[in-house]
């Protein structure tokens, strides 16, 4: 069970470089996780306490998992991620048991970061319908607060977690000591998205005529996983060419192509 909830990678490859467009975001969590677990003594050489945990919100797609993966990649900690979703909904009346297992496993592999993926399912707002599901949820998050206000000496183990849905949480998890420190991500902006698609057509063999700037403009809405599902569609178009070098109009394609497909998706849904 625990194996299949918890993912551990002991030493997580992404570098804070692979991220595009959130410059301030890459900012915050390097002062508020990698420095107090690079450097705990200044902390206590002033007299603060770093944030016990740090929750990033926004949007699906835009490097939240990477980020937190990057920190752990940048202290030479261990990444140990859950899905809260995964934890409630598959494995019924073990969610606590899980909890305290996670917090085991980051003690013996310290230094740590815990990622919590969809905290909204483990810590949303209190409903009145009282099924067994929501008092299984209920009993999960006491868990996971008594872990994080129980963590004196936190020593080598920080905790990240995320949601898509921040206006759902319980504000119970947002107070001091606690995830004390918020950190919005969104969806890049123009420049942004160009640096995403610099970075993904990185080892990627593109013609001249790829034209960020264009490209970024063309994608208005998209997130960071957009943007790499584009770059790949565009590759698979040169391959269909029976090319090896990928051109703008293989870009333009393979976002129509993605465009059309959503479309699609969005008609056979309703
Ligand atoms: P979710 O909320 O769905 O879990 P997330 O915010 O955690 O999403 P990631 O898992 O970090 O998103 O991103 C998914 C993939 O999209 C990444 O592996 C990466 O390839 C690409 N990606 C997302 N955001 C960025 C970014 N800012 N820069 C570069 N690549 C990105």
């Amino acid at each position: 069970v625990r194996a299949r909830v918890m993912q551990v990678d002991r030493s997580p490859s992404v570098t804070y470089s692979d991220i595009g467009g959130i410059t301030d975001q890459i900012e915050e969590v390097r002062e508020t996780v990698e420095m107090p677990l690079k450097s705990p003594e200044m902390f206590g050489d002033v007299g603060i306490e770093p944030p016990a945990g740090v929750l990033l919100y926004g949007p699906p797609g835009t490097g939240k998992t990477m980020l937190a993966k990057a920190v752990a990649n940048q202290t030479d900690a261990t990444f140990i991620k859950m899905a809260g979703s995964e934890l409630v909904h598959k494995f019924i009346g073990e969610g606590a048991k899980l909890v305290r297992d996670l917090f085991e496993l980051a003690r013996q592999h310290q230094p740590a970061v815990i990622f919590i993926d969809e905290i909204d399912a483990i810590a949303a707002k209190r409903t009145d319908s009282k099924t067994s599901g929501d008092a299984e949820v209920q009993r999960t998050m006491m868990q996971l607060l008594a872990e994080m206000d129980g963590f004196e000496d936190r020593g080598d183990i920080r905790i990240i977690a995320a949601t898509n849905r921040f206006d759902m949480l319980d504000r119970a998890i947002l107070r001091p000591g606690r995830f004390d420190r918020l950190i919005e991500v969104p969806k890049p902006n123009g420049d942004g998205r160009e640096q995403i698609f610099k970075i993904h057509t990185r080892s990627m063999n593109v013609t001249d005529d790829v034209d960020f700037g264009a490209l970024a403009d063309m994608v208005e809405e998209a997130s960071g996983a957009d943007i790499k599902a584009i770059c790949t569609e565009a590759g698979m178009f040169a391959i269909r060419d029976d090319r090896t070098e990928v051109k703008m109009e293989d870009f333009e394609n393979a976002h129509a192509k993605i465009q059309q497909e959503e479309t699609d998706d969005e008609v056979s849904r309703t």
